[in-house]
């Protein structure tokens, strides 16, 4: 684990993140090591300064091009069932974004590849990472349907945005006994479903955690 100290940045609202993190308890999140980057790891920076005060409300927030932001509470339900398979070395995430769900991944896990479509999203999450010193991400623009195969094998794989089906070149980079975590489904209703690589054979055990609701995942690079 890479423990880096954030605490510094934005100590202002440290009474409204602890909120926050109540309630994320409250909802069920048990992991303590998520609880506490998700404490240490000031959201605000994520999003544009008109919306900074909402950052430790437990909201989806816009980070523009029609994206946005997800609750703290699917952030860390996911991070959460993520780390469930174990201690994990490489996780892929689709889907950048503001980078945020990086941000918190790459303080619990050894390296972190992302990659996002949309560039100027991409370049604005890269800038952050650098200002955070965060140092064990590796970001990309580039279509993430196909995964992310010049990283591959990974144990881990998490994707915030919900493609209709899950893509097949996802299954084929999960490293053996590697664990997936996806949003499937349309704009009206989509299951958090979670695969679990058997060993190193194709076999997956699948379980639908929850109802929840994505942006789409979509094909093709927008600069
Ligand atoms: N993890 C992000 C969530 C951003 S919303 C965060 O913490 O802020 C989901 C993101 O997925 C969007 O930025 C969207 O552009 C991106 N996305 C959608 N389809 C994609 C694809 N095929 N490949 C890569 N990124 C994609």
């Amino acid at each position: 684990m890479n423990s880096i100290e954030l605490a510094g940045v934005g100590m202002t609202s440290q009474r409204t993140r602890e909120r926050l993190i109540q309630r994320l308890i409250d909802q069920g999140i048990a992991n303590q090591a998520v609880l506490d980057v998700i404490r240490m790891t000031p959201r605000h920076i994520f999003l544009d300064e008109a919306l900074s005060h909402k950052a430790y409300e437990d909201t989806a927030l816009p980070i523009g091009y029609s994206q946005t932001l997800s609750r703290p509470y699917i952030v860390a339900r996911m991070t959460e069932i993520l780390l469930s398979a174990g201690p994990l070395k490489k996780v892929l995430e689709i889907g950048t974004g503001s980078g945020y769900q990086t941000t918190i991944l790459s303080q619990l896990v050894d390296e972190v590849c992302t990659v996002e479509r949309i560039d100027p999203l991409l370049r604005k999450a890269k800038d952050r990472f650098r200002k955070l010193g965060l140092n064990n991400i590796t970001a990309e623009l580039s279509d993430g349907s196909f995964g992310w195969d010049k990283h591959a094998p990974y144990d881990g794989i998490i994707t915030t945005a919900a493609p209709q089906a899950i893509p097949e070149g996802l299954l084929r980079q999960m490293a053996p006994d590697g664990i997936l975590v996806i949003p499937v489904g349309n704009g009206q209703s989509q299951d958090l479903r979670v695969l679990k690589r058997v060993g190193d054979s194709s076999e997956f055990d699948e379980e639908i955690v929850e109802k929840v609701m994505f942006v789409p995942l979509l094909g093709g690079l927008s600069r």
